[in-house]
């Protein structure tokens, strides 16, 4: 991969990603909290204030004498804390009376602008508001509290008194510029934490993707320790892990089948190879090239058994065999299938029975259907000896047809059943007898009912027989081609 690439694709790498998105939450969460911190000040400082304004506002009375129409301001002078107070009162102030006309005023208030006779008739009616925030020529807020002060002489004044809230504000603007000047270092480290976080929490992914490369066929056994938090990821180191138990028997399973492909296919081989040397080498008469031929024939033909099965087969689990299903009546089909089989069981001095109902529709693939009878049928023959019998019966329970073939045959041991659906599995694989069977018959079997939703069940006991039970359901659901992958 060259430079570019690399830079290309590193922006595109989960960590990166976390880590950014990570960063943009966190530098959106830091931005909102000094918002919110800044808002939450500046409410209690204006609170501050606005309760030292109001005690001021209370107190003034107190301070304030109207004699001619004229302000005259009553403290005692000698008091240095009255004399704050009062400094600090007539900082700020305005005084009118009820008509507007000024009775007394600071420079700085007049600053703020002198409210007109107007404005003062209505900031004394009983509901106007008491605050307000003014700006002075030079732009700095004033928080001004205005309100009707009525004297001993009982008349109403208007009094409005102010403080200025520049420091508040520079407390704020302060707060501001060392918060927002300091996030970036927050940032820095909220980032950095973030690419160790994602690092260590990302850890098992890329364990898992370096495992993964390092698999080929030879190194099936590789597994992934369990780091024991049983979290996701956890759960993600599981199911690789059996996924690889599952690839390693496949591939063991193929391993086999191969095997077990090549070591069929040469047995015949190895026979017509035999037959032909004897033909050419030491045949001298007629009838003996005759009967080398006979032999080789004999071993050709299963060759191209085992062939056509095994491409049968390959096409039923790599899904290219379709299935047809029709809604037909399967008794007679079985009638015929019974029938054929007649000859052989009475070779083998057997009793073939059948026990069908009239009549027993079901939806399915009529040749893969008396395919699977006659396997089933034929393994029975085959494997029974002289004076046992056969019992082919069908049924129906309404929403299935169950197909049963027992024999009172050899028996399959227990150790033996799990493997009789395995291709090219026989119990006994050095049976000399020469309708010695290929092994890929009950393969077939599981793969026909596991096309047709059904399951092949069997009880066998050596040396008293076999019962095999097919359980098909009567209509197949979806549509009528059905393709199916993997044999049973
Ligand atoms: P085969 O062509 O050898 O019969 P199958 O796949 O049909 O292959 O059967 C696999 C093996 O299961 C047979 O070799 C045989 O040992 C055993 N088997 C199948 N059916 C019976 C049965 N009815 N009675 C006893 N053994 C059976």
């Amino acid at each position: 991969m060259s430079i570019w690439q690399r830079l290309w694709q590193y922006p595109r790498r989960l960590r990166v990603r976390l880590t950014f998105a990570y960063l943009i939450l966190f530098s959106a969460f830091l931005t909102l909290i000094g918002f919110v911190f800044r808002e939450v000040l500046r409410n209690n400082m204006e609170a501050t204030v606005r309760e030292v304004l109001e005690e001021e506002w209370g107190a003034a009375k107190g301070y304030i004498q109207i004699e001619k129409g004229r302000l005259i301001w009553f403290y005692d002078k000698d008091d240095p804390d009255e004399a704050l107070i009062l400094e600090r009162l007539r900082h700020v102030y305005l005084l009118t009376n009820a008509q507007g006309r000024v009775l007394g005023l600071s420079t700085v208030y007049r600053s703020l602008g002198i409210d007109t006779p107007a404005e003062i008739r209505k900031a004394m009616l009983p509901n106007a508001p008491k605050w307000s925030i003014r700006k002075s020529e030079d732009g700095v807020p004033f928080m001004i509290r205005s309100g009707v002060l009525v004297d001993d002489g009982k008349r109403d004044f208007y009094l409005a008194i102010g403080r200025s809230l520049g420091e508040n504000h520079k407390t704020l603007d302060d707060f501001t510029r060392n918060y927002f000047t300091a996030m970036p270092l927050f940032l820095l480290l909220s980032m950095l934490a973030g690419w160790l976080l994602t690092g260590r929490a990302l850890k098992p992914v890329n364990d898992l993707a370096g495992t993964a490369q390092r698999i080929s066929g030879a190194s099936l056994d590789v597994r992934i320790p369990q780091r024991g938090a049983n979290d996701e990821l956890d759960r993600l180191v599981d199911a690789f892990n059996r996924m690889m138990e599952r690839l390693e028997s496949s591939f063991a399973q193929i391993r086999q089948f191969s095997t077990d492909v090549s070591h069929e296919l040469r047995t015949p081989v190895t026979a017509i190879r035999g037959q032909l040397e004897v033909a050419l080498f030491t045949a001298q008469t007629p009838e003996q090239y005759r009967e080398a031929m006979i032999n080789s024939m004999q071993d050709v033909e299963r060759l191209s058994a085992i062939i056509k099965s095994l491409l049968l087969l390959s096409q039923a689990e790599s899904g290219q065999l379709t299935l047809q299903p029709m809604a037909q009546d399967l008794c007679a089909p079985l009638i015929d299938i019974v029938e054929q089989f007649q000859i052989p069981a009475e070779d083998g001095e057997l009793q073939l029975n059948a026990e069908l109902p009239v009549e027993c529709i079901a939806e399915v693939d009529h040749i893969q259907f008396e395919r699977l009878a006659a396997n089933l049928i034929g393994n029975a023959v085959k494997y029974t000896p002289p004076g046992g019998r056969v019992d082919v019966r069908l049924t129906d329970d309404g929403s299935h047809v169950l197909f049963e073939v027992a024999d009172t045959g050899q028996g399959i041991p227990d150790s033996a059943l799990p493997y009789i659906f395995d291709r090219f599995y026989r119990v006994q694989p050095n049976d000399p007898s020469p309708e010695k069977g290929l092994g890929l018959g009950l393969s077939f079997v599981a793969w026909i009912a596991k096309a047709h939703h059904g399951t092949v069940h069997v009880e066998s006991q050596v040396g008293k027989g076999t019962t095999f039970v097919v359980t098909l359901p009567k209509t197949q659901a979806g549509d009528g081609h059905k393709e199916v992958d993997g044999a049973a």
